[in-house]
């Protein structure tokens, strides 16, 4: 059976943030990337030959990636950082390292164990899947995204087919 998608990607697909990932039981030092976001849309044509509008489509990834701009992004569900949620900071060590002391404002907590790009693009992904089906989206039977951190580096996150 043909397939057909649609691909957005450009430079207002893009955010900077900072983000310590975790690496077989050891913690990267703090740093930051300036990443790009990749999404395609995979599904039937409606019945005037669309899988999807672009114009949709970049509205709600570009409203994604200003979510993340400038945002420490810490995984609140690490199994290796220590996190404590205080009332306007989040605390953040691994083991006998200097504590981090991070604004709230400047945190984006999101519910992963791991800030790895296949990680974010999933988190993307997810939250992209919610805006289409609250547009009334249906046809879009298959959502891949793709997270670049730096030009020839990105992990990638493909929903099972609906
Ligand atoms: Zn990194």
């Amino acid at each position: 059976m043909p397939r057909r998608w649609v691909r957005v990607e450009s430079v207002r697909l893009r955010f900077a943030a900072a983000h310590m990932a975790t690496f077989r039981g050891d913690c990267e030092p703090l740093h930051g990337h300036n990443y790009e976001l990749r999404v395609e849309a995979h599904g039937e044509l409606t019945e005037d030959s669309w899988v999807q509008n672009f114009g949709l489509l970049k509205a709600i990834a570009r409203e994604i990636c200003e979510e993340l701009d400038h945002r420490f992004l810490l995984q609140r569900g690490s199994r290796i950082l220590q996190i404590v949620e205080h009332e306007d900071q989040w605390e953040v060590w691994f083991g006998v390292r200097p504590h981090y002391w991070l604004p709230k404002a400047d945190v984006l907590a999101l519910p992963v164990d791991n800030t790895t790009s296949e990680r974010l693009a999933e988190w993307i992904c997810g939250r992209l899947r919610g805006r289409l089906d609250g547009e009334g989206v249906a046809n879009v039977q298959r959502l891949r995204v793709g997270v670049e951190e730096m030009p020839g580096q990105s992990g990638w996150y493909e929903e099972d087919e609906r």
